[in-house]
């Protein structure tokens, strides 16, 4: 399913093509995808909130079997389970890359941004980029980890947030529905903020401590708290629930414009930060967790052919955890 022009998700940008087998160049692995998670970041790139290099075959949560090894490949055997993110490459060298923050390289390229993605048969990725998939995961329970879930659990790192410590989450989506499941399992109090009454449902039912609409009080300082939902409106609201010294990480690759809000809401060392990508040792460790504790994902699976209805339904926010093509 490939995207020729952005337009809005509900006139189905994507199309079906038929398009010739990548075959994988030195360095790179060629991927059967058998499941692709649908992320936001997708509607936003269908969209034309995030630009693409257009044609474009989007997907970033791609996980499949392993079907070629490009020259100079040895890490990976033919029919390993392995997957691809949103990182697909960078240039190694700057600072970022040489600090420790290659997510941050300002000439990083990303999987169905700027090389064809995972709503497709088949994939090629960069060797340094594929990840062995956890034990314990079907393709499809694994595919929403790709990038939900390891930008969900950098999002919970930069939050600050301690064992045990008051955690808010703004937004129930495909990232939220992962990152509580590890916030609980470091005996964090999770209250979640959504619009969405099915949200608040599934919030509760995963384990949160309350559930209520984005403006509302629980009426107790949260320790740290991440938003998830796109709306700028978020920020401030988040802020205003938080304590003394506490940060609020914003899980967005685009936002509408955060309104402006009293310094009062920001003052007493209260912090607001944004998550950019991820580097490889955040996804290892998150797929080394989701192993132990072990996380379990909530799947609505769609035929690839489907994929702008998965499109619509993200943008609608009806979709209970996260949406997956079947390839
Ligand atoms: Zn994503
Ligand atoms: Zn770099």
């Amino acid at each position: 399913m490939r995207l020729v022009r952005a337009t809005p998700a509900e006139d189905g940008p994507l199309e079906a093509a038929d398009l010739p087998t990548p075959e994988p160049r030195a360095g790179e692995v060629a991927i059967e995808v058998e499941a692709c998670g649908v992320c936001r970041t997708d509607l936003h790139i269908a969209e034309g909130e995030v630009s693409a290099h257009l044609p474009i075959v989007p997907g970033h949560q791609a996980a499949g079997r392993v079907a070629a090894l490009g020259p100079g490949v040895g890490d990976f055997s033919i029919g390993d389970t392995v997957g691809v993110g949103w990182m697909a490459s960078t240039d190694r060298t700057c600072v970022y890359c040489r600090s420790g923050r290659e997510n941050l390289c300002e000439r990083a390229t990303f999987t169905g941004r700027d090389r064809d993605g995972g709503y497709a048969e088949r994939l090629t990725a960069a060797a340094p980029w594929v990840y062995r998939l956890p034990a314990g995961f079907s393709v499809l329970e694994a595919a929403p980890l790709l990038c939900a879930g390891v930008i969900g659990y950098r999002s919970l790192r930069l939050s600050g947030v301690q064992p045990g410590g008051r955690l808010g989450l703004f937004g129930f989506g495909a990232s939220a529905h992962l990152a509580i499941q590890v916030a609980l399992h470091w005996n964090c109090e999770v209250f979640a903020f959504t619009r969405e009454e099915p949200h608040r449902r599934l919030a509760l039912e995963m384990g949160a401590r309350w559930a209520g609409a984005p403006a509302d009080d629980p009426g107790i300082p949260l320790d740290a708290a991440v938003t998830f939902a796109p709306a700028g409106e978020t920020v401030p609201q988040a802020l205003s629930r938080l304590a003394r010294g506490a940060t609020v990480a914003i899980n967005a690759i685009h936002m509408s414009r955060i309104p402006a809000f009293d310094y009062e809401t920001l003052y007493g060392e209260r912090a607001v930060r944004s998550v950019m990508n991820f580097t490889r040792s955040d996804a290892e460790e998150f797929l080394r967790l989701s192993t132990s504790i072990p996380i379990r994902t909530r799947t609505e699976i769609f035929p690839l052919a489907d994929a702008n209805a998965a499109l619509a339904r993200i943008k609608d926010g009806t979709v209970a955890g996260a949406a997956v093509l079947r390839i």
